[in-house]
């Protein structure tokens, strides 16, 4: 059976639960065991996928087709092990399997409660899917306190009482403030927040303390004593440079030894940090920088394109460059500023996203790559913004545009069942939002002697999708006449995948995400191209 570890959150939010929960994991998995990590979101959306990136960052999204929060994608980074839709759940989806099962009559008339009912199904999220597993890492969201974490925590109290204290862990995370004006570093909210878990008959484990500095041994002794929590396992995690010296940063800390002598167990392996030493280097000393435009809707927020930021980033690594994000926004970037705006520009990517709003200015950077031969990246709206600015500027096609904005242009991306063989709208399409969407994982054919193909090096790719709209293929001989090449198609040949312009040193568009996939210690051969394009610039 595996074991359960569970990481909860006092004091404030955004302290690391999921960095350190994705360190914990590469720590487990370097001492030779399994290791899967879950999530349990307290908010009461069915999922995130209806979710705005302006709150709350990007839509991570698995093999299998979940639309995920974006600390699924911290997970699969540091663990390498795929994530899947059983992996995270929310408030909302178990209420909603809860009220599902009690219309149908499945509770026998019983009154519905939340304990047992919305807790029992808590815990079979939890244990489900886990047998193969030696470690089911589970972080709950939110903080210990909060109304709507109380579920959760009252249902993983209950489960550590139902499979036995000793196969289950509690670690809890807190913030250990310094002030300033007295010159002091202060164990009281953490002393509280654990005194609320207490309260809820949860006794923490370990406790790892968040600090801008070290904690010295009298401090951690106060919280080893106040907290009941023996002094080897009140840990600090000092704030980071860069977040892949966290694993880096645990290990010292011995988190890994801790956990396995809590469990009775002993490392099968030593731990090798070294491949993070190593990009931890590239990343805070190399000098050689590229700078790549993300030209998008969300460029305010910095979690809104966590994955495509840290696949620009890996593709660095395997170039030893540092890889300089410039976020502009689309809606803001104005014709005649063009030029300039994209002046020290060495690659230009247009990421994912939704709706009419700053389309103008993506399509005109499009143009600007295209014609300055400068290295493009367009994903997904990326992908379809390149069409549309080939199909007008090239084509000749002034009223090519998506039906997802335009429902009377002529669709060059629409929806599949949405246009006949020449290529004209045979039906309405209003749907709810909420999962309508091409979703997870799907394969690609790629082209022979085509550019991606030399990329990937194989000709069947499986990449992660998340879309409504499609390239209409009917236009396919249009482009690839003029030069822009359908070089990845889905095995039946139906839906453009990918696309790549002749004449240009580098210009792909792709339909699906393949930041997604990306991972620190392998990063993606996509970005890996895109970034060697970007440094070859000029
Ligand atoms: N809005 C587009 C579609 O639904 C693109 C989605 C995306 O970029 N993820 O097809």
């Amino acid at each position: 059976m595996a074991r359960f570890i569970f990481v909860t959150g006092g004091v404030v939010s955004s302290l690391g639960k999921g960095l350190s929960s994705a360190s914990l994991a590469y720590l487990l998995q370097s001492r030779g065991y399994k290791v899967r990590l879950r999530k349990l979101d307290p908010y009461l959306n069915v999922d995130p996928g209806t979710m705005s990136p302006f709150q709350h960052g990007e839509v991570f999204v698995t093999d299998d087709g979940a639309e995920t929060d974006l600390d699924l994608g911290h997970y699969e980074r540091f663990s390498q092990v795929s994530a899947k839709k059983s992996d995270n759940i929310t408030t909302g989806k178990i209420y909603n399997d809860v009220l599902k099962k009690e219309r149908k009559g499945r509770y026998l008339g019983k009154t519905v409660q939340v304990i047992p009912h919305i807790t029992d199904r808590i815990k079979e999220f939890i244990k489900n899917d886990s047998s193969k597993e030696d470690f089911i890492i589970c972080e709950i969201g939110g903080i210990v306190g909060d109304i709507e974490s109380l579920p959760f925590v009252e249902a993983i109290r209950q489960f550590a009482n139902d499979i036995g204290k000793k196969n289950a862990l509690f670690i809890h995370l807190t913030l250990v403030p310094y002030l300033k004006s007295s010159d002091e570093i202060k164990t009281k909210p953490t002393q509280h927040s654990v005194k609320e878990l207490r309260s809820i008959g949860i006794q923490p484990d370990i406790i790892i303390c968040r600090s801008d500095r070290s904690i010295p041994l009298e401090h951690r002794k106060k919280i080893s004593l106040f907290c009941n929590v023996h002094i080897n396992n009140v840990i600090e995690t000092v704030d980071v440079r860069t977040i892949y010296e966290a694993p880096i940063s645990f290990f010292k800390e011995k988190l890994d030894n801790r956990v396995l002598n809590y469990f009775k167990l002993r490392p099968k392996k030593s731990v090798s940090l070294s491949p993070w030493k190593k990009i931890t280097k590239i990343i805070l000393n190399t000098k050689k920088q590229v700078n790549i435009a993300i030209i998008g809707k969300y460029v305010d927020l910095k979690d809104a394109y966590k994955s495509l930021d840290e696949a620009l980033t890996h593709g660095g690594f395997d170039n030893k460059v540092r890889v300089n994000l410039v976020r502009i926004d689309s809606e803001q970037l104005k014709i005649n500023e063009i030029k300039l705006k994209l002046k020290n520009i060495s690659g230009i990517l247009i990421p994912g996203g939704f709706g009419k709003r700053g389309t103008k200015g993506k399509i005109e950077a499009i143009k600007f790559a295209r014609k300055n031969k400068i290295p493009f990246l367009g994903i997904c709206y990326g992908m379809q913004m390149a069409i549309i600015e080939f199909a007008r500027n090239k084509l000749n096609l002034k009223r090519a545009t998506s039906s997802e904005f335009d429902k009377n242009g002529l669709p060059v991306i629409g929806l599949i069942n949405e246009w006949n063989k020449d290529g004209k709208i045979i039906k309405g399409t209003d749907k709810n939002l909420g999962g309508t969407m091409r979703l997870g994982s799907y394969d690609a054919k790629l082209k022979d002697r085509s550019l991606i193909k030399s990329i990937y090096g194989r000709s069947l790719i499986k990449e992660r999708h998340r879309h409504r709209y499609e390239v209409n293929i009917n236009f396919k001989e249009k482009f690839e006449k003029k030069g822009l090449i359908f070089s990845g198609l889905s095995p039946d040949g139906k839906l453009p995948e990918i696309i790549e312009l002749n004449n240009h040193p580098w210009f792909i568009g792709v339909q699906f995400h393949p930041e997604f996939k990306s991972r620190p210690l392998s990063p993606h051969p996509l970005f890996s191209s895109f970034i060697k394009a970007a440094k070859n610039h000029k």
